[in-house]
């Protein structure tokens, strides 16, 4: 299932917004709490590193809680006014 090229990005919305809606395929995020503002991982290093385009690498599940920590920490800085 090709959906984009590293060079051009998304070549395929469609099939990567099938990537994208199926939690149910992405077994092990359906329990995820990031699931809500992360999209599964990127389905070649997926397939690459797992062999399932729906299964992502614990290497990527921890980068997306370090930035969404870091978002929220801004998130906060910002609502109390700093910058
Ligand atoms: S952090 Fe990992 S397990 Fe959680 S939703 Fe993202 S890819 Fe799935």
């Amino acid at each position: 299932m090709r959906t984009s090229d590293v060079w051009q990005g998304w070549t395929d919305l469609e099939k990567r917004l099938e990537f994208m809606a199926g939690l149910e395929r992405r077994t092990k995020c359906q329990s995820c709490k990031l699931a809500a503002f992360c999209t599964g991982g990127c389905p070649a290093v997926n397939l690459y590193m797992t062999g399932n385009i729906y299964e992502p690498t614990t290497t990527d599940c921890h980068i997306t809680a370090v930035y969404i920590s870091l978002l929220h920490r801004k998130e906060k800085a910002v609502k109390a006014g700093a910058n």
